[in-house]
């Protein structure tokens, strides 16, 4: 990583962590399930997970635990990996004909072959917690109400409560994927920011992002957003989530006892997890700054919940 010029400011940035407001969703969440449970219905949320790829395993099984912690019901559907398409379709369409079932989550990535679109396509997207339907990226893009991806979702809970000021700020999302970049930057708009879109064709990054009060990275490239991406003050949501496996980098991007830190969970671990964002760097410029891990990752099956709640309460009052 070549060196560069940071501006550096005598205060640093304050750490904008997700725990607390992840957990203030969860326990609204439990407060509506009770609600509702008394008037007889449990939110019910379906996970299907075809093939053994272990990060994926993890991801489902807290998910899972997170329903349970919530008062909310599961259903797991773990397939092999030699699942046909017409196994996985014939499954969904079973999910969305049964009442009880609120949300269908199907964890990415599906196995080598499988086309995603098309067993995304097939769930009713007033069940799709995922938010990932075109009928539900439609409606985000006009602004109607909808069922929203859950990370970018998380940002903008992150955001509000912490009490960043959206309205007439500008937003500057680096990354313009379907699950994060694209919908943030939607929901941004949705709060009145005047947003802009960065991605890897985007000429001189630097002099764009760094016109943001609000900067939110996700690229997935380590040590993306350096000090000099930043401007003075500006609040940074770093979404990337990177496997970090060496012990130089990790010494430049972090000081202190944090880099020793990361080094020796490199050494029993192999791997550290990073974000997009310089942390070291960031910290000397930016006003707020999410850490990885610790930051947005932990919203994410907090909005989980909070959607597979919504899908539940419109089955009940055919509404939101
Ligand atoms: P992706 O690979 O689908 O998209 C990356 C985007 O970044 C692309 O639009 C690309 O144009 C842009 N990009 C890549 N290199 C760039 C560069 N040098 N300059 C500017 N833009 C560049 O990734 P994704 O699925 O959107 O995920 C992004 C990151 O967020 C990853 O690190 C991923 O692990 C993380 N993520 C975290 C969560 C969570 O916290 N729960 C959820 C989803 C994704």
């Amino acid at each position: 990583m070549p060196e560069t010029k940071t501006e550096q400011r005598s205060v640093r940035a304050l750490p904008l962590v997700g725990a607390p407001v992840a957990d203030a969703i969860k326990r609204e969440v439990a407060a509506e399930a009770a609600g509702l449970k008394a008037a007889g219905v449990v939110p019910c949320l379906a996970t299907v997970l075809v093939g053994d790829d272990p990060a994926s395993a993890v991801y489902v099984r807290n998910k899972v635990r997170a329903c349970e912690e919530l008062g909310l019901l599961s259903e797991r559907y773990d397939l092999p990996a030699g699942t046909t398409m017409d196994e996985l379709l014939a499954l969904v369409r079973s999910l969305n004909a049964r009442e009880e079932v609120d949300g269908i989550l199907v964890q990415l990535p599906l196995p080598r072959g499988t086309d995603e679109a098309r067993v995304l396509d097939a769930i009713d997207p007033a069940k799709d917690v995922d938010g990932f339907h075109p009928v539900n990226v439609g409606r985000l893009s006009l602004g109607q109400p909808s069922l929203v991806p859950c990370t970018p979702a998380g940002v903008i809970e992150l955001l509000a409560r912490a009490g960043v000021e959206m309205r007439g700020a500008h937003a500057c999302v680096v990354g313009r994927s379907n699950i994060v970049g694209r919908p943030a930057a939607q929901l941004l708009l949705q709060q009145d920011a005047t947003v802009t879109v960065c991605h890897s064709r985007t000429r001189d990054l630097c002099s764009v992002t760094r016109e943001a009060d609000i900067l939110v990275a996700a690229a997935g490239r380590i040590g993306l957003v350096r000090g000099e991406h930043i401007k003075p003050g500006a609040t940074v949501i770093d979404v990337g989530v990177n496997k970090l496996d060496d012990e130089n980098l990790a010494r430049e991007l972090f000081e202190g006892e944090e880099a020793e830190r990361r080094v020796e969970i490199i050494r029993r671990r192999g791997f550290t997890l990073v974000g997009d964002v310089h942390p070291a760097e960031a910290a000397a410029v930016a006003g707020r700054l999410t850490p990885v891990p610790g930051g947005v990752g932990l919203l994410t099956i907090a909005m989980l919940m909070r959607n597979t709640l919504k899908a539940a309460k419109r089955r009940v009052n055919g509404d939101g």
